[in-house]
């Protein structure tokens, strides 16, 4: 498969800039599949995964929004934050989510509409990890094997031009 260019940032780090054979995200609208020279577009992304193959290998990291702009041979993904399936820290997740239902509470019983996105948004990123970590141990399961922290297929950390 032919590769692309792939550039994924977000506002404070480069997450990955190196060749991609095929993308694969959510927006809005459904499944978006990217390929080399895809037609110009610029779509909004859901707190999703974001399906990668890299040297035929495929990865999958969890975005929690933000824009996929494919310009000429150069594919962007503009992301608010993005992290590796496997470097997902699942304790966090669930303490980010328990801290966002209940300062989501507290907003709403004030009433305050800032407070309240700030907090939904908390919430849908911590739901968006936690869906990510929760299918793949169902993948895991139907397979037969354990979730022990085997990141095999999933990781090709020394991938040519990923920076993290
Ligand atoms: P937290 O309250 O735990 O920081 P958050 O949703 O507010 O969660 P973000 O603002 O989305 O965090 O991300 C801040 C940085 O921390 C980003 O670099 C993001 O990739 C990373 N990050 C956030 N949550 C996790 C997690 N559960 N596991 C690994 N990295 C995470």
């Amino acid at each position: 498969m032919r590769s692309f260019a792939l550039e994924i940032v977000t506002p404070d780090r480069v997450f990955y800039t190196g060749p991609a054979q095929s993308l694969t995200v959510d927006t809005p609208l459904g499944k978006m599949g990217v390929l080399y020279q895809h037609e110009p577009v610029v779509a909004a992304l859901a707190p999703s995964e974001i399906k990668v193959i890299i040297e035929d290998k495929e990865r999958t990291a969890v975005c929690t929004g933000g824009f996929l702009e494919v310009l000429g041979e150069k594919v962007y993904i503009f992301a608010q934050s993005i992290e590796w399936l496997e470097d997902i820290d699942a304790q966090r997740a669930q303490e980010a989510l328990e801290r966002a239902k209940r300062h989501l509470e507290a907003a709403q019983r004030e009433n305050n509409k800032y407070e309240i996105q700030r907090h939904v948004w908390a919430l849908e990123r911590a739901q968006a990890r936690l869906r990510s970590l929760k299918g793949r141990a169902e993948a895991r399961f139907g397979e037969g094997k354990s979730d022990g922290g085997d990141t095999s297929g999933g990781s090709s950390g020394g991938a040519e031009g990923e920076r993290r």
